[in-house]
């Protein structure tokens, strides 16, 4: 242990902008592990997209007058003046990519995810960040609801493989650009006589994004808004059509969910399903997992007329709600203590043969008592040890201790790494 001096960093992380740190490591292995897992079960393919785009393309989709492109993007010009802006969110980047690459000629579904960070200048909370981590998946090309049923169905999937139960699935249909502008007008002319219930910020914005409205958090117009009319009565036909088939699929699957008509989301690009995962678990950052069709968005940056469904996890979020059931790292498999410098030659030989052989081993470098050294197989979590000394050497044979029971067997040190691979594969089968 480094002896403990206090050390002034004269230069720290960007406020909002966490490490991981490798005891929180594992956790994320295996929330994006079991992603991979399960999306691959219904035919996705990862994509990878550069953290930054032309701010161009963020502002066409999310929408001008939302909160992301108002005031929560990262933008800046780079040396030739161009304005770029790191990813808010992963969609658009990704229609982008389909488009450009002219992903729609291989396969008339395409079903696609993607994992990285996203970058949005907020204020800094509890399960809100400025560089955050989604996980996300999109499919582009199917306009029926057995596709919305679908990602639903792999989303609950999902939470399952990763033990997650405490959240609950809202859906809503936002409508088209058919009947979205009738319901828009009824909500406006509703907020209107209101207005002086409003908090500033849905006075000012009533108008260009009424919707906004309905998911403010501020207790006015959360009150003002209880009557406000629902988005479910404004629904042109083909849309009320859609988001029954939406729902009869989902029974049909025995997916739970509730049908929330306040929720809107806080992207223009948003029509029909539209859904959340929410939690009582994280205060006021309730959304574990959003997401929705964006039938005209492919269109609108330049690509065929596809239809298209997708989420986003926030990652961050499920780190938290995992909270005590931390996944562990891997521990070493086996722990060499060497007395001396001769065993501790043949104790490095052994070791990397060792991890050749696909053997986790490790062994002490600097030159501790015997003591020291089983106190660090004991905090390593080893699930063997072995003594190397003088006699040991000459022998060619050592005591291998299960530190599970503190069983000892003899080993010849040249057949170490087939007995050890024996005894580790009967205890992963016992186990
Ligand atoms: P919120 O209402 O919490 O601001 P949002 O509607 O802005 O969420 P989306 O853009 O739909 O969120 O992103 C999908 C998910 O990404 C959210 O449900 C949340 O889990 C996560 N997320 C969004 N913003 C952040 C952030 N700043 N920090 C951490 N996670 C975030
Ligand atoms: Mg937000």
């Amino acid at each position: 242990m480094i002896k403990e001096k206090v050390h002034i960093l004269s230069v720290t992380a960007i406020k909002g902008m966490n490490d991981i740190l490798p005891s929180d490591v594992a956790t994320w292995q295996f929330l994006e592990q079991s992603a991979r897992e399960v999306f691959s079960l219904y035919g996705f393919s990862e994509i990878r997209t550069p953290i930054a785009e032309k701010t161009e393309l963020f502002c066409r989709s999310i929408g001008e007058t939302t909160d992301i492109v108002e005031k929560e993007m990262y933008t800046f010009n780079d040396k030739s003046d161009n304005s770029l802006t790191l990813r808010p969110e992963g969609t658009a980047p990704v229609m982008r990519a389909f488009i450009q690459n002219r992903l729609y000629n291989l396969d008339p579904v395409s079903k696609l995810y993607y994992m990285g960070p996203m970058f949005r200048y907020e204020r800094p909370q509890k399960g809100r960040y400025r560089q955050f981590h989604q996980l996300g998946a999109e499919v582009v090309g199917v306009e029926d609801a057995k596709i919305d049923a679908q990602v639903l169905a792999m989303l609950h999937q999902y939470f399952i493989r990763i033990g997650i139960d405490s959240v609950s699935l809202q859906v809503n249909s936002l409508g088209c650009p058919e009947c979205r502008p009738g319901y828009r007008q009824a909500l406006i002319d509703y907020l209107e006589s209101r207005l002086d219930n409003l908090c500033e910020e849905c006075q000012r914005r009533y108008q260009t994004n009424p919707l906004r409205v309905l998911d403010c958090k501020a207790k006015g117009c959360q009150a003002a808004t209880v009557d406000a009319p629902s988005v479910l009565e404004h629904l042109c036909s083909p849309c009320s059509d859609h988001f029954g088939q939406v729902k009869d699929y989902l029974e049909i699957l025995n997916i739970p969910f509730e049908v929330n008509s306040r929720m809107v989301r806080g992207l223009d690009y948003y029509v029909r399903t539209t859904f959340e995962l929410v939690t009582d678990q994280l205060g006021s950052q309730n959304a574990v997992a959003a997401g929705g069709r964006y039938d005209g968005l492919v269109e609108s940056l330049g690509g065929p007329s596809l239809p298209g469904i997708g989420f986003a996890i926030g990652l961050e979020r499920l780190v938290l709600m995992k909270g005590e059931q931390r996944i562990t790292a891997a521990t070493p498999q086996l722990f060499i203590a060497a007395l001396g410098k001769e065993a501790a030659d043949r104790a490095f030989v052994l070791m990397s043969q060792l991890r050749v052989a696909g053997v986790q081993a490790e062994m002490d470098y600097l030159g501790k008592s015997l003591k020291a050294q089983m106190r660090r197989a004991n905090k390593l979590n080893a699930a063997f040890t072995l003594i190397l000394g003088e006699e040991e050497l000459n022998s060619g044979q050592a005591q291998l201790k299960d530190m599970s029971d503190s069983s000892q067997s003899t080993v010849t040190l040249d057949s170490l790494a087939e007995m050890l691979i024996k005894k580790l594969g009967k205890m992963s089968t016992s186990s």
